[in-house]
């Protein structure tokens, strides 16, 4: 076990993004991608929170059976929607007995038909409660390019300056160009901010849900690259593609100084492990 700040010291670090699956099928897929992914012996592996309902327990069910069945090291991601401080409370002490070292405290999306009200209005009232016993590496979202919700850039990089006086380091909300990351850096620089950012790399296998995704989350998808994909003859080309695209901008990343690379696998396997190839990513 690590926490992954004490990770994020020694050099960069690999990290992968899944969501709890919903149904057996899409359970077996996790199982499979896990098992092809492990190999690869990333520093850490993050596990997404559901909008609200009753499938939150899914994210503590997936990081349960890491924690048994592999050796990764999970993060548990956590949101404020709907949720009051003791059951944050309750949740945490449960984290603690199963050995889950790391949390990313997030503010959420209110969905659009369940329960909002709750305890946490902004992430920061959240990761001050998961930051308080002193036992989790605490991690926050970034946006290269803006949160939607923040009305200027001066408010957003503030805002995230005072997550990060308390958090440990930052995970960004997917991008594709380098230089959304190289402006973010910079700015925190600016406001005396030097904690980790790690930047997050989606590589695209299929158009449609990444532009509804960007749409959500505010990232652009640059004319260039909906170009090149539009040109693709068939999925296969698609995903070639999107990887290509991947490796690069990972690559620029590093070279950019980037202290680790946190691939959005959308639980599968394949791009992950040519992003990782490519880019002599794996850990011995
Ligand atoms: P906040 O930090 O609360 O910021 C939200 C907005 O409020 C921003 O505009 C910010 O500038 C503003 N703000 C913050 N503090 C204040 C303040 N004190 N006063 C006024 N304004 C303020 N969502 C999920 O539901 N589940 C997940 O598992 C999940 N994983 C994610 C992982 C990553 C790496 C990222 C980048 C995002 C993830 N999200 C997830 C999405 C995230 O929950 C949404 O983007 C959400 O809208 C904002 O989360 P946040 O933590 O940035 O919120």
């Amino acid at each position: 076990m690590a926490r992954i700040a004490e990770r994020l010291a020694s050099g960069p670090t690999l990290s992968f993004e899944f969501f709890p699956p919903k149904t057996a099928g899409a359970q077996l897929t996790l199982g499979r991608t896990i098992a092809a992914v492990e190999p690869l012996k990333p520093d850490f592996v993050s596990v997404t929170y559901g909008a609200g309902g009753s499938d939150r327990h899914r994210t503590g069910d997936v990081v349960t059976w890491m924690r048994r069945e592999t050796d990764l090291e999970p993060m548990a991601h956590l949101t404020c929607v709907g949720h009051h401080r003791d059951d944050v409370a309750s949740l945490l002490v449960e984290y603690r007995r199963l050995g889950v070292e790391n949390i990313l405290a997030l503010g959420g999306d209110p969905p659009k038909d369940g329960d909002v009200a709750g305890d946490y209005q902004f992430a920061s009232d959240l990761i001050a409660d998961v930051a308080a016993p002193g036992c989790f590496s605490v991690g926050v979202a970034a946006h290269p390019e803006m949160h939607p919700r923040s009305p200027d850039r001066a408010s957003d990089r503030r805002h995230l300056a005072d997550k990060l006086s308390v958090a440990d380091f930052a995970v960004t909300q997917f991008f594709f160009e380098v230089e959304h990351y190289i402006r973010l850096v910079d700015e925190l620089s600016d406001l005396g901010v030097d904690k980790p950012v790690v930047p997050g790399v989606m590589p695209i296998a299929n158009l449609a849900p990444i532009q509804r995704m960007a749409a959500m989350n505010g990232t652009e998808i640059p004319k260039w690259l909906g170009e090149r994909i539009a040109a693709a003859d068939d999925p296969a080309e698609v995903a070639r593609i999107g990887t290509e695209v991947a490796i690069d901008l990972a690559g620029q990343l590093l070279a950019a100084g980037a202290p680790g690379i946190h691939l959005y696998t959308l639980n599968r396997p394949d791009a992950a492990q040519r992003v990782c190839a490519a880019l002599d990513l794996r850990h011995d």
